[in-house]
């Protein structure tokens, strides 16, 4: 994660912030207040109490006794005075503590392993581990869940604020697992089993979303973008207008069980789906023992599925880019370009004039990334 690092050694912003949608109640104006000072911290960087002010339409006083209770919590500390002022009293700038705490992540995308890691709360990746599944699914797979989470929270050298997990399947908001057909989970409250178990706050997102949360906040996506995850099953998930959706079932996005082709039997007991042509282990399948110009010619089919499937989304929500996550030996080259050129060929010049079709910035580490902003949003306020 170069950008991130290049960012947060500048002390400036660290990257796109998600437009709030929720409406503010009375009882949650303090821990809205709270978030909007983190807020402007984690993305403008440090700034002086008056400055934050302005910036947040707060009142002085509200500032200043927020951010004495943040430095009483150890979040935020006073950074010495803004260097080159010239007249009045110099403002002490306040800043965010980002070495002071520590997020968990783990990345469930692929079928054979889980990758984690312990990033700082700018999105440094500090320790880095991977485990592989075993063909475990189910319960055994909680199990090793579990054990893979609490060797990294061990790892840690501060303490640790929350766990992020990016999980393939249909998640809803409380980190429930509803279908996740890959994995034999049905019904498994992922977040509340490993928050019991490990005694810290544990979210649990799809990992196509994690990923849109991941790009969007530290990789420079667009407001309107739709991110494929290509992994043991196919995934996307939506910013539009700069929100993330997340649809009535917690399902948007679900793109991989649509059915586009007349063969071929899926996880989910159906024929057809988008998984059974643009998963991982399919397109391995399909490039398997073939000279260059006939994989190239798959990649490039399984291109013009992708293609067909994604056309009247990207012109249903007017997307300005479409994001590829996964194997870029498989994605970016054939594929890329055969998907690219079906959506143009489907869709009108004022759709599909500006829209690119490229493999996220964040490459592998998308997952993680974005793993860590579900913390950073729901402990922080921060996104
Ligand atoms: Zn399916």
């Amino acid at each position: 994660m170069a950008t991130q690092t290049e960012r947060s050694g500048t002390g400036q912003g660290l990257g796109a912030r998600l437009r709030a949608t929720s409406k503010v109640l009375p009882e949650h104006a303090r821990a809205h207040n709270r978030s909007l000072v983190l807020q402007h911290l984690f993305h403008e960087g440090p700034t002086s109490r008056a400055d934050l002010a302005r910036a947040t339409s707060l009142t002085r006083v509200t500032i200043s006794d927020l951010v004495s209770v943040l430095i009483t919590e150890g979040l935020v500390e006073e950074l010495g005075t803004r260097p080159g002022q010239r007249v009045g009293k110099p403002a002490i700038l306040v800043g965010l503590r980002t070495d002071a705490y520590q997020i968990v992540a783990v990345d469930l995308t692929e079928f054979g392993r889980m990758r984690g890691a312990v990033l700082s709360l700018t999105g440094e990746i500090v320790v880095r581990r991977q485990l592989d599944i075993d063909g475990r699914t189910g319960d055994e797979l909680v199990d090793l869940l579990t054990r893979f989470v609490r060797r990294l929270v061990a790892a840690a050298n501060h303490p640790v604020i929350g766990v992020g997990v990016g999980s393939p399947g249909i998640i809803d908001l409380d980190g429930r697992v509803v279908e996740a057909p890959n994995r034999g989970w049905y019904d498994v409250p992922l977040a509340e089993i490993l928050g019991d178990r490990m005694g810290l706050p544990v979210h649990v997102a799809n990992d196509a979303n994690t990923a849109a949360l991941g790009e969007f906040t530290y990789g420079g996506g667009s407001s309107g973008m739709l991110v494929v995850t290509v992994g043991a099953g196919v995934g996307a998930g939506v910013v539009v207008d700069g929100v993330r959706v997340h649809g009535q079932g917690d399902a948007a996005g679900e793109i991989g069980h649509v059915t586009v082709v007349d063969h071929g039997e899926c996880a989910c007991g159906r024929v057809g789906c988008l998984e059974t042509v643009l998963s991982v282990p399919a397109l391995r399948r399909a490039v398997a023992d073939k000279n260059t110009e006939d994989s190239d010619a798959a990649l490039a089919s399984a291109g013009r599925v992708l293609g067909v499937t994604l056309a009247p989304v990207v012109s249903a929500l007017n997307l300005t880019e479409v994001l590829l996550s996964g194997p870029r030996d498989l994605l970016d080259g054939p594929l890329r370009e055969a998907a690219l050129d079906t959506i143009r060929q489907r869709t009108m010049p004022a759709i599909n004039s500006g829209l690119q079709l490229r493999m996220a910035a964040l490459d592998e580490d998308v997952v993680l990334a974005g793993a860590a902003v579900l913390v950073l949003s729901a402990q922080l306020g921060v996104s």
